[in-house]
């Protein structure tokens, strides 16, 4: 079959080559998926139908159903969606000028000049077919074509189709919202090319930074049949239980190492109406009477959904928003009453003890095991969902690793179905599983006839899966992942202590891990960075910066910098921030490349750790900000210094045009405590620099950071010579000061506010220097250590450190 247009080889994978692509349906999901496309760099034709009516505002305009405007509407309005919608769909504001918007009559023929067409219209087969074979018109040989129905028989929906365009095709679901939820669930049918089904999995991988789960072509595929499953069971428990969704939430959330929105809370996130869409269709489609009852939508959701409770689109679900006296209050629906009462927890021994647990696994079987209300009722939904998992495979999946990554990708869940066996141990669970008369799959029966205690067998070298058949496989995974778990197993460890370790990842380059409380940096941390930036000068060829915790790093331990400053230790707190300067320095000069990996949150510390490392590897996900002020403080490990650089290097000191506007920018960016959305924007911030790399999917951060240090070596590595900086000197501090005056003045700041942005403005003018004077780099160290010490004695600065510490957010003194 010619399909060799559509694959390429890239880093020995071979990828779909996807340059351009088209999305049919601009709404909640198609919009987003071509929001999440032009993420990744790809042009994007973004196509719906054609109104039949005219609105209001196009009739008062005189527009008729012939305008462009007017037919492009429905895509146009979709792609302004991106702008408004928080979490935002998109990287940056400039993303969205990759998708272009057009409609289905007059546009038809751009489908022709994509790589890859993705339907996500309205969910209806008939509706489905017939656009297929609109689409089979323009399309040729080569282009990858695919539906992101979240339930719809995929080889139904091309059955018409000629066997050539069947075999470019599959179903590509993506969870809600595309962007933030890892989860791709990848359905070739019987006629879909091999090379695109594997093309289009490296691709959606690699590019799109999804996690990738082959699915058959089976109701509702992997994670929405056991997740629904789940949910359905979930609430008829409540029913017979006399629960109320609030307590059943307090039970099904992180106590179950499942997220925070628990059953209820997704439920109204997701649209009620959706659920029962979703719920009905594996209804319909499945045989078993058993499996049809577990998925009989109760009365009182329907009900709901009749009245137009849908969850938090119409403002009232499970849960609703209420103004009282006190403020806003969130109350709940009662089950029995029908009507919102306000919220109470369940109070259960099991979930106290589920909280102090140290592991997932002594989490898990605290709960479960529980003889309390709490305990019972997680027993039995977690019974019942890994009953039911165990019983779909091989209907749905051939192995238990895609039905695991399936839950925890595209549900959020800490384990899947099958760690979660594991964790709660298969003999004790399944004992009393048959005591209370369930049947056990033949997945489980062979499993235990095996001799064998768990589904996943783990050694240092690696993980292997049981599979039905009675054989253990190798759990296979993508040739970019670095495992800082495994290689410490592995005896890759050069150094250790509480804080961080430094570890061996190959190739002679060595990785330093953070893994304090929140990677929060303190004297532990410090001296790893001094000790990896010897070890790697004397043996390795360079070090990648980077962890697997949630966050990078955020910021520097401020419990200890509050001490320190309360007990008004300066001597103490004075050398604490010199050697955390001369560490940040020493990443900077040391004579190896380095190269920092930040994810996520990377805030003050996290980011003076990043910016003297010769490159960043970032994750899209970034979300990074010297956020300092908003503790009372600046930055005080060089971060202003390096901002410096970042912003003046290289301009002319006698150009004082351009000097001043570029220190405002730096001034603006640390006063406001700026924290970007996305690495995309970082750049805005020059957080990071243009020769910074963007890495889309987290799994192979370390890997890329890993290959910009081996390039940088290869490339025959120089030290960065020690650099001067022109600064703006008093004529600029002044400068800075009547602007934060203005906004002082305003209202619009705080006088402490005031106080901490003269600090920063005579640090970021290089003091009181003349304008245009070269300074060096110890000169700004020292001023801003100078100006951090004399704000950490404040006390104001120490009540917003105080506040940060135990409210977890700042303080606006
Ligand atoms: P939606 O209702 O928000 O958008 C559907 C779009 O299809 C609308 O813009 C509509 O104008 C367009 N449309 C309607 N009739 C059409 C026709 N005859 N031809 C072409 N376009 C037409 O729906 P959605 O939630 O974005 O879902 C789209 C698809 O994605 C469905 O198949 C759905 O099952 C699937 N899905 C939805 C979610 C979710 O959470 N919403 C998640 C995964 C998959």
């Amino acid at each position: 079959m010619p399909v060799v247009r559509s694959v390429h080889l890239r880093g020995g994978v071979l990828l779909a080559r996807i340059k351009k692509a088209a999305v049919i349906g601009a709404g909640v999901m198609g919009a987003a998926i071509a929001g999440h496309l032009a993420n990744a760099g790809i042009r994007t034709v973004l196509l719906d139908i054609v109104p039949k009516e005219l609105t209001e505002k196009e009739k008062a305009k005189g527009l008729t159903l012939e305008d462009k405007a007017v037919r492009n509407r429905i895509a146009r309005t979709g792609k302004e969606r991106l702008f408004k919608e928080k979490p935002s769909p998109i990287f940056h504001k400039k993303t969205a000028d990759l998708i272009e918007v057009g409609n289905l009559e007059d546009d038809l023929e751009k489908l022709g000049e994509a790589d890859w067409v993705i339907e996500a219209i309205i969910e209806n087969l008939e509706i489905k077919q017939s656009l297929f074979a609109k689409v089979e018109e323009v399309w040729k040989p080569g282009i990858i074509v695919s539906s992101n129905t979240s339930g719809i028989s995929i080889h139904e929906m091309v059955k018409e189709r000629s066997a050539e365009f069947r075999s470019h095709f599959l179903g590509t679901h993506f969870f809600n919202p595309p962007r933030y939820m890892k989860l791709l669930e990848i359905i070739p049918t019987e006629d879909t090319s091999d090379s695109i089904v594997s093309g289009m999995k490296a691709f959606s991988e690699s590019v799109l930074g999804k996690g990738v789960v082959t699915a058959k072509d089976t109701p509702n595929f992997i994670a929405n049949r056991i997740g629904v499953y789940g949910l359905q069971v979930t609430f008829q428990k409540m029913l017979e239980d006399g629960l109320g969704p609030d307590e059943v939430d307090s039970v099904t959330g992180r106590a179950m190492g499942r997220p925070k929105s628990a059953t209820f809370r997704t439920l109204d996130l997701v649209g009620l109406d959706t659920f029962v869409h979703v719920s009905d269709n594996v209804r319909e489609n499945v045989e078993e009477p058993e499996e049809k009852k577990a998925f009989e939508v109760p009365d009182l959701l329907r009900e709901m959904v009749e009245k137009g409770w849908l969850g938090s689109k119409s403002g009232q679900g499970f849960f609703k928003k209420v103004k009282t006296d006190k403020g806003k209050e969130i109350l709940v629906l009662d089950p029995e009453t029908k009507e919102y009462r306000p919220r109470r927890k369940l109070k259960a021994p099991s979930l106290e003890m589920a909280k102090r647990a140290k592991t997932m696994k002594e989490q898990l079987r605290a709960l479960v095991y529980a003889d309390d209300a709490a305990g019972r009722f997680a027993w039995y939904i977690t019974k019942k969902v890994l009953l039911y998992s165990a019983a779909r495979i091989p209907e749905i999946a051939d192995d238990i690793v895609s039905v695991d990554r399936a839950m925890r990708w595209g549900f959020n869940w800490d384990l899947g179905p099958f760690q979660v066996w594991d964790a709660i141990g298969v003999e004790k669970s399944v004992a009393r599983m048959k005591e209370e008369g369930e049947t056990i799959p033949p997945l489980v029966e062979e499993l235990l006839a095996s001799g064998k205690k768990s589904f996943y067998e783990e050694s240092p070298e690696e993980i292997q899966a049981f599979h039905l058949g009675g054989e253990l496989r190798k759990v296979e995974e993508h040739p970019k992942t670095i495992d800082l778990a495994r290689l410490k197993e592995q005896g890759k460890v050069i150094k250790s202590n509480r804080g961080a370790s430094l570890i061996d990842i190959g190739d002679d380059v060595l990785c330093l891990e953070f893994h304090s409380p929140k990677n929060a940096i303190a004297a532990d941390i410090i001296q790893m960075i001094q000790h990896s930036v010897k070890e790697v000068s004397e043996n390795y060829r360079g070090l990648v910066i980077g962890n697997h915790g949630d966050n990078f790093c955020v910021g520097a331990n401020l419990m200890l910098i509050l001490m320190e400053a309360q007990d008004q230790n300066w001597p103490e707190l004075d050398l604490m921030v010199r050697q955390f300067q001369k560490a940040m320095g020493s990443l900077r000069y040391v004579d190896r490349p380095v190269v920092a990996a930040p994810f996520n949150m990377t805030l003050g510390g996290g980011v003076e750790v990043s910016l003297p490392c010769d490159r960043i590897q970032a994750s899209s996900e970034l979300y990074m900000g010297l956020v300092e002020t908003g503790v009372g403080l600046i930055p005080g490990g060089g971060g202003n210094k390096e901002m410096l650089l970042r912003w003046m290097d290289g301009v002319d000191p006698k150009d004082r045009i351009s000097l001043q506007p570029l220190v405002n920018k730096v001034f603006e960016t640390i006063a406001m405590a700026k924290v970007s959305t996305s690495a995309e924007e970082a750049r805005d911030y020059r957080f990071l620099r243009r020769e910074d790399g963007i890495t889309m999917n987290r799994d192979h951060l370390l890997y890329d950071a890993k290959q910009q240090v081996l390039a940088l070596d290869a490339a025959g590595y120089r030290v960065p010579k020690p650099r001067k900086v022109p600064v703006v000197g008093e004529t600029g501090y002044n400068t800075l000061r009547l602007g934060a005056y203005g906004m002082l003045q305003s209202g619009y700041i705080s006088e402490h506010d005031y106080k901490i942005a003269g600090k920063l403005a005579y640090v970021l003018a290089g003091g009181t220097v003349p304008e245009g004077t070269l300074v060096d780099e110890q000169y700004l160290l020292d001023i801003e250590r100078e100006a951090f010490l004399s704000l950490a004695g404040e006390p104001k600065s120490q009540q917003r450190m105080q506040y940060m510490l135990t409210k977890n957010k700042p303080l606006r003194n």
